[in-house]
Formats: structure tokens, sequence, C-alpha cells
């Protein structure tokens, strides 16, 4: 079996893609996994359960002089599949927000929609760090595409224009946020990115831009979160629910990201459920099979152990009452009773913060 503990101490940054319906999350995360995966490298990215890994290495790859790796000690960013802000709120981690950085997207002929004023009131309340990408851009009357190039090197394509036209939209995109209480610039233009909200022009149709986007996100996950990443690799693990599914042969299994310590076959874990704090002891940890091996019946590969940060699903008896958005606990060297009331504590929180809404 595979050991997936990672050895590093700085674990990967979580990442959530929130926006309006329509703006395009599905197609950027689709378009991130695809050039990750087209930079052709074996192990370009790892599929987890819910959750893609794009390695450092991958994003310096598709980045090209955007980047100097160097810079970087974080392992790469690990990116939500599920898309939108519902599964964003109910997605939390010791009271704050699963994700670590989030993306919202914003169509840039659309501009600030209901569920952008949503997503924006989330990511404040959460006090979570994001950056805007602004979308479609190649939608721009006279586009001239400029596949998977950086933004700037598409712009020096452009007519003046075209754009001018994008201009237009992208500062009036600008000005939303400024309505909404943030200061925000062209990401190029943000000299303090704790104090601005870095706006990316991109096209998740033709990849202009994303480079951009992942060069971003890791150098605001460097600049300002590197604390919070320094997490003990051999301390009990901490998760939280993204889904219950029943899986055949295995029964009520749960869909967790891993964002403390790690989690191993045969570990004791407490897990939030509807009436009551689930105590059970993981059977299988499994992870989906690499694309290679798929032609075997068999969807997912047992693992050893899963160190943060990762998605995985844990497979256990008694996991039919697990909630989604509930916490995942590991108990080993600690007293049951402890953990239990942690998650006990979790649970209060997260019903709290649901009632307000
Ligand atoms: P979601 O609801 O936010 O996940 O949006 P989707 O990713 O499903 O995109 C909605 C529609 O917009 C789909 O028809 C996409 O093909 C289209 N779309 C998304 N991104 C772009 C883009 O960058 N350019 C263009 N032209 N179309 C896009």
């Amino acid at each position: 079996m595979t050991d997936h503990t990672n050895a590093d101490t700085l674990r990967t940054p979580i990442v959530a893609v929130l926006g309006h319906v329509d703006h395009g999350k599905t197609s950027l995360l689709d378009t991130i996994r695809g050039s990750a995966v087209s930079e052709g490298e074996a192990g370009a990215i790892t599929q987890h359960i819910g959750a893609t890994d794009i390695p450092l290495d991958t994003i310096s790859g598709m980045a090209g002089e955007l980047i100097d790796p160097t810079d970087f000690d974080l392992p790469g960013l690990l990116f939500i599949d599920t898309p939108g802000h519902h599964s964003f709120s109910t997605l939390r981690a010791r009271g704050g927000a699963l994700a670590d950085i989030a993306v919202l997207v914003v169509d840039v002929n659309d501009g600030f929609q209901p569920q952008t004023e949503e997503a924006i009131d989330i990511l404040r309340r959460t006090g979570t760090p994001f950056v805007v990408a602004a979308n479609k851009v190649d939608t721009t009357p006279g586009w001239n595409p400029q596949e998977g190039e950086p933004i700037q090197r598409s712009l020096e394509a452009q007519s003046e224009r075209a754009e001018a036209m994008l201009n237009e939209n992208l500062y009036e995109i600008i000005g939303q946020l400024s309505d909404a209480g943030f200061s925000a610039d062209l990401y190029w233009r943000v000299q303090d990115f704790q104090k601005n909200i870095g706006v990316v022009p991109l096209s998740a149709l033709t990849g202009e831009g994303v480079p951009d986007l992942l060069t971003v996100l890791m150098g605001l996950s460097q600049r300002f979160m590197k604390e919070e990443m320094a997490i003990d690799v051999e301390g009990p693990g901490e998760g939280t629910v993204l889904e219950v599914k029943d899986e055949r042969g295995f029964g009520a299994t749960i869909d967790t990201v891993v964002y403390d310590g790690v989690i191993r076959n045969g570990d004791t874990i407490v897990v939030g459920g509807q009436n009551e704090p689930i105590v059970t002891e993981i059977r299988a940890l499994l992870q989906p099979r690499p694309l290679e091996e798929i032609r075997t019946e068999k969807q997912f590969e047992k693992v050893a152990a899963v160190g943060a940060a990762a998605g995985v699903k844990i497979a256990a008896p008694d996991l039919d009452q697990a909630m989604a958005g509930a916490p995942v606990r590991v108990v080993r060297d600690r007293p049951l009773e402890d953990v239990i009331e942690e998650v006990k504590a979790e649970l209060a929180e997260i019903e709290v913060e649901t009632a307000d809404n």
C-alpha cells in the first residue's frame, strides 16, 4: 500500500472556487486540471477524493517567467473540486473556513450578480483571503485568443479597441468590489495583497491568464499563510466531511478533506453525526485509482495513511448518520471523551452559524 503521508512540515493550502452560476467556476477548475496535465509530466497533478493537488513544479511549469519556484516552499495548491458558495459555507474547520484561500469567479461582461454578492459576504464573514478571476475575457469583441498564455502576453496581442473594451469591464468590477468595501486593482498593480484584492483577467476557455491566477494564489499563500500551513505531520488527523456516500462493498463512506496531521488506516475517529458524534474505527482509506490503472474493476485504491492537506474517502462502520460539513478527528493518544467534546463544540458552532444565515 502506498503511504500518502507528506514528509514536508508545510502543508498545501486549500483553495475553493466561488461565484455566480454560469460565471465559469466548473470550467476554470477543468482548465486548471487540464492545463496542468498537458504540461506533460508524470505526477503533474494528483486526483484526490473531492480535490485536486497541483504541485509547485507543475504550477511553475505553467507559469513560466511569472514564477521563480525557489521563492516558494509551500508544496503547491489543493483545489476543492466542488465549486460554489453553498459547499464553501458548510465546509468549516475549527470554526473558520476549510478553504485557506478562495477564487471568486466573475464573468467580465456580467459583473457582480446576486450570488457574487452572497459569496463576497461569506468571504468577508469568514475572513478568507481571495482573488477575483475576471473570467471570459475571450468574449471581448475582436479578441485574439492566446491559448494558455500569461495575461500580459495576451494583452500585447489585442487591438487597442479590444483592450479598451476589456478594461472598461474590468474597472466596472473593480468599482463593484469597492462598493462592497474591498479596495481592489488589477493584480499586477497591487503592492500589498493584504490591503488590496487582486483582479486576474483570464479565460477558462482559452486558458489565457490561468498561469497568472496560479501564480497569485501561490504568492498570497506563501506571503500570508505560511505560519498556518506549518503542521505537525505526525499529529492526529483533522478533517471536514465533504460528502457522505454509499459505496458498494464499503457501505456509507465519508469523503473528507484532511487539513491537519495524519489519518492512518485502523485509527479510531470521531465524526460529527446527525444526532451525536460517531465513534468508529477506519476500515479503509481510499483514493482514486490512477488513470492508467482504471481498466481494473476497482475504482479506488487503498492507502495506509493520508497526511494534510488531502482529500480521501474513509470507510468505517456506522457512518450512515455522518453529516457533510462535520468535523472528523483522529483520537490516537488522547482521551476519547476529550475528542468527543471537541467535535460537539465544533458542531454547536456550525449550527449557530447556520441559524444566523
Ligand atoms: P459555473 O456554473 O460557474 O460552474 O459555470 P460553467 O463553468 O458551467 O460555465 C458556464 C458557461 O460559460 C459554459 O457554457 C461554459 O462553457 C462557459 N464559459 C466558462 N468560462 C468561459 C470562458 O472563459 N469563455 C467563454 N467564452 N465561455 C466560458
